[in-house]
């Protein structure tokens, strides 16, 4: 059976990426993000890439994740990056040796529920400016007495998250950067501040600790740009195939609402991906797609298993050919922008009904 929508993830890719990764920032140590099930792309596989290739730590957004890679019998470090939010949660935390990321007093208190010897190992977020998760800069000095009543707990270090990143002239970051160094002056414990943003467009967000997500998966997170241009490997390809070419003449409406029509007599080709894949109902009319290496263009809405595509410029195409989505040829940040949306969401948001492989250098596994 040869499956609708494929697609496919080179774990070769994030070894290089990690790699990018380490040359950007020699002296971090790196957390990857796999929360979200590795951005879409298979958070046990490719967990456990980042594992042989020796990254430092993973980080999830929840227990449940972790939960995952442990089952997994991934060992590394795992962050909790939204912390627990029960003590039964922060008891399973223990148990599983995972590091949990603190943002408020009342997770506090549940920790201080847990019997004296548990193991507990913790990460504080601060917020210096983003306002969504973190403490006030201002409590620093009573999150230093917490540490003090509580020797028994391993503090991983300080952590904040910086808001606009991804945009080069914005003073933001530099203000973020350095309220959280002042906070902190004089303060034992590492430093943890960039995201995959922070730590291809800011150097001093390179501290004792980065945290890249999107550009493991080899994607820039900067608008305007791509992850070729920065060096990375688009880590996943995905691809469907042609099921149908029909030809129209000129003024003919295609799909639902017959929003496009054709301006003259033309074929048009379905493609056997849609919404229910993942393909965004959003994507707009001219959203291209790649065809024996040339460019065809999404001709009509979107539907749940199906899109239309113009295949003027692809006169030989036909049915049973592969039609790539997104992937190497054709970057995802550029194809999400037809979505209004970033390549983050794009894969996030392929579906159970997509069909997965995971290559490596020594081929399918
Ligand atoms: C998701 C996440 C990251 C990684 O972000 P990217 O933009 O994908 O590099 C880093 N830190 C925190 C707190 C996150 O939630």
């Amino acid at each position: 059976m040869i499956p609708r929508v494929t697609a496919t993830v080179d774990l070769a890719a994030l070894r290089h990426n990690l790699g990018v990764v380490r040359r950007l920032a020699p002296r971090s140590r790196v957390m990857a993000a796999v929360k979200a099930d590795a951005y879409g792309h298979g958070a046990v596989p490719v967990a456990r890439t980042l594992e042989a290739a020796g990254v430092d730590a993973l980080a999830v957004a929840c227990l449940e994740e972790a939960m995952q890679l442990r089952q997994a019998r991934v060992q590394a470090p795992i962050a909790l990056l939204e912390g627990v939010i029960s003590s039964e949660e922060a008891a399973q935390a223990v148990y599983e040796r995972l590091q949990i990321v603190v943002h408020d007093h009342w997770q506090i208190a549940l920790l201080e529920q847990l019997p004296a010897s548990a193991r507990l190992s913790v990460w504080f977020k601060l917020d210096s400016g983003m306002h969504r998760l973190g403490f006030p800069l201002t409590e620093v000095p009573r999150l230093v007495e917490t540490l003090r009543r509580h020797p028994g707990w391993s503090f991983q270090g300080w952590m904040t998250h910086l808001a606009c990143a991804d945009e080069p002239d914005n003073p933001f970051t530099d203000e973020q950067i350095a309220r959280f160094e002042a906070a902190l002056a004089g303060i034992p414990g590492p430093r943890s501040i960039a995201n995959s943003a922070g730590l291809i467009a800011w150097p001093r967000a390179r501290t004792d600790w980065v945290r890249p997500g999107l550009a493991l998966y080899g994607c820039s997170p900067m608008p305007g740009s791509t992850g070729a241009e920065l060096g990375l490997k688009p880590a996943m390809r995905l691809e469907s195939r042609i099921i149908a070419v029909r030809e129209y003449a000129s003024g003919e409406g295609i799909g639902y609402g017959l929003t496009y029509r054709c301006p003259e007599r033309m074929r048009i080709g379905v493609v056997a991906i849609g919404y229910a894949d993942g393909m965004h109902r959003a994507f707009r009319n001219g959203t291209p797609v790649l065809i024996r290496g040339r460019r065809a263009y999404l001709a009509g809405r979107v539907s749940m298993d199906m899109i239309t595509v113009d295949l003027r410029e692809v006169p030989d195409a036909c049915v049973g050919d592969p039609v790539l989505l997104w992937g190497d040829a054709l970057p995802a940040e550029e194809i999400a922008q037809w979505a209004g949306t970033l390549s983050y969401e794009l894969f996030c948001g392929l579906t159970q009904r997509v069909h997965f492989r995971h290559l490596d250098a020594a081929g399918a596994r």
